[in-house]
Protein backbone atom coordinates (compact mmCIF):
# COMPACT_ATOMS: atom_id res chain seq x y z
CA UNK A 1 0.00 0.00 0.00
CA UNK A 2 1.32 3.65 -0.78
CA UNK A 3 2.21 5.33 2.59
CA UNK A 4 1.13 8.46 0.87
CA UNK A 5 -1.37 9.70 -1.34
CA UNK A 6 -1.98 13.11 -2.62
CA UNK A 7 -5.74 13.54 -5.00
CA UNK A 8 -6.20 16.80 -6.46
CA UNK A 9 -4.50 19.03 -3.36
CA UNK A 10 -5.16 22.60 -4.34
CA UNK A 11 -4.17 25.48 -1.75
CA UNK A 12 -5.11 29.12 -2.04
CA UNK A 13 -3.92 31.55 0.18
CA UNK A 14 -5.80 35.07 0.85
CA UNK A 15 -8.90 35.62 -1.54
CA UNK A 16 -10.24 38.21 -4.23
CA UNK A 17 -7.74 39.82 -5.87
CA UNK A 18 -4.92 38.92 -3.59
CA UNK A 19 -5.34 34.94 -3.76
CA UNK A 20 -2.17 32.87 -4.32
CA UNK A 21 -2.44 29.49 -5.83
CA UNK A 22 0.15 27.98 -4.15
CA UNK A 23 -1.27 24.16 -5.30
CA UNK A 24 -3.11 23.84 -8.34
CA UNK A 25 -4.56 20.28 -8.34
CA UNK A 26 -1.56 17.92 -7.22
CA UNK A 27 -1.30 14.79 -7.32
CA UNK A 28 1.39 12.77 -6.07
CA UNK A 29 2.04 8.65 -4.49
CA UNK A 30 5.44 7.54 -2.51
CA UNK A 31 5.49 3.95 -1.49
CA UNK A 32 6.81 3.18 1.26
CA UNK A 33 10.66 2.93 1.73
CA UNK A 34 10.81 5.96 -1.00
CA UNK A 35 13.62 8.45 -1.28
CA UNK A 36 12.36 11.21 -2.99
CA UNK A 37 13.68 14.73 -3.93
CA UNK A 38 11.30 17.81 -4.87
CA UNK A 39 12.70 20.18 -6.95
CA UNK A 40 11.37 22.94 -8.26
CA UNK A 41 11.39 26.94 -8.78
CA UNK A 42 10.95 29.22 -5.77
CA UNK A 43 7.28 29.80 -4.75
CA UNK A 44 6.49 26.64 -7.28
CA UNK A 45 4.71 25.35 -3.57
CA UNK A 46 6.96 23.00 -2.10
CA UNK A 47 7.02 24.32 1.58
CA UNK A 48 3.00 24.50 1.34
CA UNK A 49 2.74 20.82 0.62
CA UNK A 50 5.08 19.86 2.79
CA UNK A 51 3.16 21.95 5.55
CA UNK A 52 0.05 19.84 4.13
CA UNK A 53 1.68 17.01 4.77
CA UNK A 54 2.76 17.35 7.99
CA UNK A 55 -0.86 18.53 9.33
CA UNK A 56 0.53 22.44 9.73
CA UNK A 57 -1.81 23.91 6.88
CA UNK A 58 -4.96 22.22 5.59
CA UNK A 59 -5.72 22.60 1.93
CA UNK A 60 -8.26 24.18 0.55
CA UNK A 61 -9.08 21.31 -1.44
CA UNK A 62 -8.22 17.91 -2.39
CA UNK A 63 -7.24 14.97 -0.02
CA UNK A 64 -4.59 13.53 1.15
CA UNK A 65 -3.43 10.06 3.13
CA UNK A 66 -0.68 9.57 5.37
CA UNK A 67 -0.07 6.03 6.71
CA UNK A 68 -3.99 5.99 6.31
CA UNK A 69 -4.38 9.16 7.80
CA UNK A 70 -6.89 11.92 6.37
CA UNK A 71 -4.32 14.54 7.22
CA UNK A 72 -6.76 17.28 6.19
CA UNK A 73 -9.39 16.19 7.84
CA UNK A 74 -8.09 16.33 11.33
CA UNK A 75 -8.77 18.51 14.10
CA UNK A 76 -6.15 20.76 15.97
CA UNK A 77 -5.52 18.54 19.08
CA UNK A 78 -5.55 15.49 16.46
CA UNK A 79 -3.14 17.47 14.16
CA UNK A 80 -0.72 18.32 17.01
CA UNK A 81 -0.61 14.44 17.80
CA UNK A 82 -0.13 13.34 14.25
CA UNK A 83 2.74 16.06 13.40
CA UNK A 84 4.50 14.66 16.76
CA UNK A 85 4.30 10.89 16.61
CA UNK A 86 3.94 10.16 12.83
CA UNK A 87 6.07 12.68 10.73
CA UNK A 88 9.34 14.51 11.49
CA UNK A 89 10.30 17.82 10.33
CA UNK A 90 13.70 19.16 9.42
CA UNK A 91 13.90 22.93 8.23
CA UNK A 92 16.50 24.96 7.35
CA UNK A 93 17.16 26.18 10.26
CA UNK A 94 17.42 24.14 12.85
CA UNK A 95 15.27 25.16 15.19
CA UNK A 96 16.83 23.60 18.53
CA UNK A 97 15.70 24.72 22.21
CA UNK A 98 19.35 26.67 23.11
CA UNK A 99 18.97 25.78 26.45
CA UNK A 100 18.44 21.96 26.57
CA UNK A 101 21.00 19.32 25.70
CA UNK A 102 21.73 17.60 22.82
CA UNK A 103 20.02 14.86 24.33
CA UNK A 104 17.40 16.26 25.52
CA UNK A 105 16.19 18.31 22.14
CA UNK A 106 16.47 15.10 20.84
CA UNK A 107 13.82 13.69 22.93
CA UNK A 108 11.70 16.81 22.78
CA UNK A 109 8.66 14.86 20.90
CA UNK A 110 8.57 12.03 23.42
CA UNK A 111 9.29 14.47 26.85
CA UNK A 112 5.94 16.33 25.15
CA UNK A 113 4.10 13.15 25.44
CA UNK A 114 5.59 12.36 28.87
CA UNK A 115 7.11 9.41 27.58
CA UNK A 116 10.40 8.48 28.37
CA UNK A 117 12.63 7.71 26.11
CA UNK A 118 14.07 3.75 25.62
CA UNK A 119 17.91 4.34 26.39
CA UNK A 120 18.96 1.71 23.83
CA UNK A 121 16.82 3.02 20.84
CA UNK A 122 18.52 6.49 21.88
CA UNK A 123 22.01 5.31 21.54
CA UNK A 124 21.63 3.65 18.25
CA UNK A 125 20.13 6.60 17.16
CA UNK A 126 22.87 9.28 18.67
CA UNK A 127 25.35 6.53 17.27
CA UNK A 128 23.52 6.34 13.82
CA UNK A 129 24.43 9.96 13.62
CA UNK A 130 27.77 10.52 14.98
CA UNK A 131 26.65 12.30 17.76
CA UNK A 132 27.86 10.01 20.87
CA UNK A 133 30.02 12.91 22.10
CA UNK A 134 27.80 15.78 21.69
CA UNK A 135 25.18 14.01 24.42
CA UNK A 136 25.52 17.04 26.86
CA UNK A 137 26.54 20.12 24.60
CA UNK A 138 24.12 22.66 24.21
CA UNK A 139 23.21 23.53 20.79
CA UNK A 140 25.20 26.72 20.88
CA UNK A 141 28.37 24.45 21.20
CA UNK A 142 28.02 23.06 17.87
CA UNK A 143 28.63 23.37 14.25
CA UNK A 144 25.80 24.03 11.92
CA UNK A 145 25.81 20.58 10.67
CA UNK A 146 26.08 19.08 14.04
CA UNK A 147 23.25 21.22 15.07
CA UNK A 148 21.52 19.65 11.99
CA UNK A 149 21.97 16.25 12.10
CA UNK A 150 20.57 16.75 16.17
CA UNK A 151 17.26 17.84 13.99
CA UNK A 152 17.21 14.88 11.93
CA UNK A 153 17.78 13.08 15.39
CA UNK A 154 14.74 14.73 16.77
CA UNK A 155 12.89 13.93 13.97
CA UNK A 156 13.39 10.81 13.90
CA UNK A 157 12.96 9.95 17.78
CA UNK A 158 9.30 8.70 17.24
CA UNK A 159 10.44 6.61 14.40
CA UNK A 160 7.61 8.70 12.11
CA UNK A 161 6.62 7.16 8.81
CA UNK A 162 7.51 9.98 6.84
CA UNK A 163 10.78 12.44 7.16
CA UNK A 164 9.69 15.66 5.63
CA UNK A 165 12.80 17.88 4.85
CA UNK A 166 12.38 21.30 3.61
CA UNK A 167 15.74 22.67 2.06
CA UNK A 168 17.64 21.00 4.97
CA UNK A 169 21.29 22.17 3.94
CA UNK A 170 20.15 25.36 2.56
CA UNK A 171 21.79 26.98 5.54
CA UNK A 172 25.35 24.74 5.35
CA UNK A 173 27.95 24.52 3.07
CA UNK A 174 28.87 22.12 0.47
CA UNK A 175 30.98 19.42 3.01
CA UNK A 176 27.80 19.79 5.40
CA UNK A 177 25.46 19.64 2.80
CA UNK A 178 26.76 16.16 2.03
CA UNK A 179 27.36 14.93 4.67
CA UNK A 180 23.60 15.58 5.50
CA UNK A 181 22.24 13.77 2.20
CA UNK A 182 24.93 11.09 3.23
CA UNK A 183 23.08 10.66 6.79
CA UNK A 184 19.40 11.15 5.23
CA UNK A 185 20.54 7.93 2.69
CA UNK A 186 21.81 5.98 5.67
CA UNK A 187 18.50 6.82 7.01
CA UNK A 188 16.65 5.25 4.10
CA UNK A 189 19.05 1.87 4.00
CA UNK A 190 19.26 1.44 7.33
CA UNK A 191 15.85 2.57 9.18
CA UNK A 192 13.75 1.80 5.64
CA UNK A 193 12.95 5.53 6.73
CA UNK A 194 10.21 6.76 4.14
CA UNK A 195 12.05 10.33 3.15
CA UNK A 196 10.69 13.43 1.33
CA UNK A 197 13.30 16.33 0.56
CA UNK A 198 12.78 19.68 -0.37
CA UNK A 199 15.89 20.92 -2.03
CA UNK A 200 17.08 23.41 -4.92
CA UNK A 201 20.34 21.22 -5.31
CA UNK A 202 20.28 19.45 -8.48
CA UNK A 203 23.26 17.39 -6.92
CA UNK A 204 21.87 16.56 -3.97
CA UNK A 205 18.54 16.03 -5.72
CA UNK A 206 20.05 13.25 -7.99
CA UNK A 207 21.28 10.87 -5.13
CA UNK A 208 17.54 10.38 -4.49
CA UNK A 209 15.58 7.46 -6.08
CA UNK A 210 13.10 9.54 -7.74
CA UNK A 211 13.30 13.36 -8.20
CA UNK A 212 9.44 14.87 -8.25
CA UNK A 213 9.40 18.53 -9.55
CA UNK A 214 7.04 21.05 -9.19
CA UNK A 215 5.73 24.23 -11.24
CA UNK A 216 3.00 26.25 -10.25
CA UNK A 217 1.44 23.87 -7.59
CA UNK A 218 1.63 20.87 -10.04
CA UNK A 219 3.91 18.11 -10.64
CA UNK A 220 5.54 18.65 -13.81
CA UNK A 221 7.74 15.77 -14.10
CA UNK A 222 8.45 12.79 -11.86
CA UNK A 223 11.65 10.35 -12.69
CA UNK A 224 13.13 7.67 -11.17
CA UNK A 225 16.75 6.74 -11.14
CA UNK A 226 18.17 4.22 -12.16
P1 LIG B 1 8.38 27.07 -2.41
O1 LIG B 1 8.60 26.41 -1.10
O2 LIG B 1 8.42 26.16 -3.58
O3 LIG B 1 9.31 28.24 -2.61
P2 LIG B 1 5.89 27.98 -1.26
O4 LIG B 1 5.06 26.80 -0.99
O5 LIG B 1 6.59 28.60 -0.11
O6 LIG B 1 6.90 27.67 -2.44
O7 LIG B 1 4.98 29.12 -1.91
C1 LIG B 1 4.11 28.88 -3.01
C2 LIG B 1 3.33 30.16 -3.31
O8 LIG B 1 2.46 30.45 -2.22
C3 LIG B 1 4.22 31.38 -3.47
O9 LIG B 1 3.64 32.22 -4.45
C4 LIG B 1 4.16 32.05 -2.12
O10 LIG B 1 4.38 33.42 -2.21
C5 LIG B 1 2.75 31.72 -1.66
N1 LIG B 1 2.64 31.60 -0.20
C6 LIG B 1 3.29 30.70 0.58
N2 LIG B 1 2.92 30.82 1.87
C7 LIG B 1 2.01 31.83 1.90
C8 LIG B 1 1.23 32.46 2.94
N3 LIG B 1 1.33 32.04 4.21
N4 LIG B 1 0.41 33.46 2.59
C9 LIG B 1 0.31 33.86 1.31
N5 LIG B 1 0.99 33.33 0.29
C10 LIG B 1 1.83 32.33 0.57
MG1 LIG C 1 10.07 26.70 0.35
Amino acid sequence: MELLQCTGLKKVYGRGDTAVCALDGLDLTVERGEFTAIVGASGSGKSTLLHILAGVDKPTAGKVLVDGVDVGALDPTRAALFRRRKVGLVYQFFNLIPTLTVEKNITLPLLLDKRRPDPEALDRLVAALGLQDKRKALPGQLSGGQQQRVAIARALCYRPALLLADEPTGNLDRKNSTEILDLLRLCHRELGQTILLVTHDETLAAQADRVVTLSDGRVVSDRKRG
